[in-house]
């Protein structure tokens, strides 16, 4: 469903992704880890093209991502993604938060994109709070919506970068059981997350990045209780 392609990106002198290979099929969850600055974030942003790349191809469903234009808009839609810090509109209700993009970008009527956003929040257990601002709940509630909105624009795949590392501990729970519902409904999933419970639980496939490079790819099994290479090793014995 996602496929990159010898992607390479520089900053200036630094080359933050080297030579990237990924193939994400459809309904898998792949979930990747890697220490501070290796290009996670990075990563997530050139699959929907919120930084371009220097070389190498995106495809998203069979269509590559061109570098602008309308097509471009359009593929971004099929990309949902939800971010650290949750990103909503401050001066919107939450409903509005989750019907916006689908009135908008997709031209659906208010009266469908009302419903739907309901029945969204709704899944991700906040749709009592439909008519407060997002400053009035908490960030586990925030980041609930955030998933919901970008739920309603009916992505073919999600991309979460660090959905939980905000989050005081007790919200972290109720966003990774919202996470590991969607991946058990068959999303296909691309995240970033320091949450090895939930890599081992809701992952098929782990990746390894160590300085713009994917080191090592493997099952959440494997490569938790046998990592291949020292830099994973080193990672994991310090997380631990
Ligand atoms: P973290 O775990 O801290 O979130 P990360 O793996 O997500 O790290 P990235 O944010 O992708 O890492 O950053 C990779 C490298 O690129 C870092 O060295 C970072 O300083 C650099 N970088 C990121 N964004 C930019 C930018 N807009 N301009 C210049 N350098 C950048
Ligand atoms: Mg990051």
């Amino acid at each position: 469903l996602v496929r990159l392609t010898g992607v390479n990106k520089h900053f200036g002198d630094l080359h933050v992704l080297r030579d990237i290979n990924l193939t994400v099929r459809r309904g898998e969850v792949v979930v990747v880890i890697g220490p501070s600055g290796s290009g996670k974030s990075t990563l997530c942003r050139t699959i929907n093209r919120l930084e371009p790349i220097d070389a190498g191809t995106i495809t998203i469903d069979g269509r590559e991502l061109p570098a602008e234009g309308k097509d471009l808009a359009r593929l971004r839609a099929e990309v949902g993604m939800v971010f650290q810090s949750f990103n909503l509109f401050a001066h919107k209700t939450i409903l509005e938060n989750v019907t916006l993009g689908p009135v908008k970008a997709k031209g659906i009527k208010a009266a469908e994109a009302k419903q739907r956003a309901m029945s969204l929040l709704e899944r991700v257990g906040v749709a009592n709070q439909a008519g407060k601002h997002p400053a009035q709940l908490s960030g586990g509630q925030q980041q609930r919506v955030a998933i919901a909105r970008a739920l309603a624009m009916q992505p073919k795949v999600m991309l979460f970068d660090e959905p939980t590392s905000a989050l005081d501990p007790e919200m972290i729970t109720e966003v990774l059981d919202v996470m590991t519902s969607l991946a058990r409904e068959g999303m296909t999933m691309i995240v970033v997350t320091h949450e090895m419970g939930f890599a081992r639980k809701a992952a098929d496939r782990v990746i390894f990045m160590d300085a713009g490079q994917i080191v090592e790819e493997a099952s959440p099994e494997e490569f938790f209780t046998n990592p291949r290479s020292e830099r994973a090793k080193d990672f994991l014995s310090k997380l631990l």
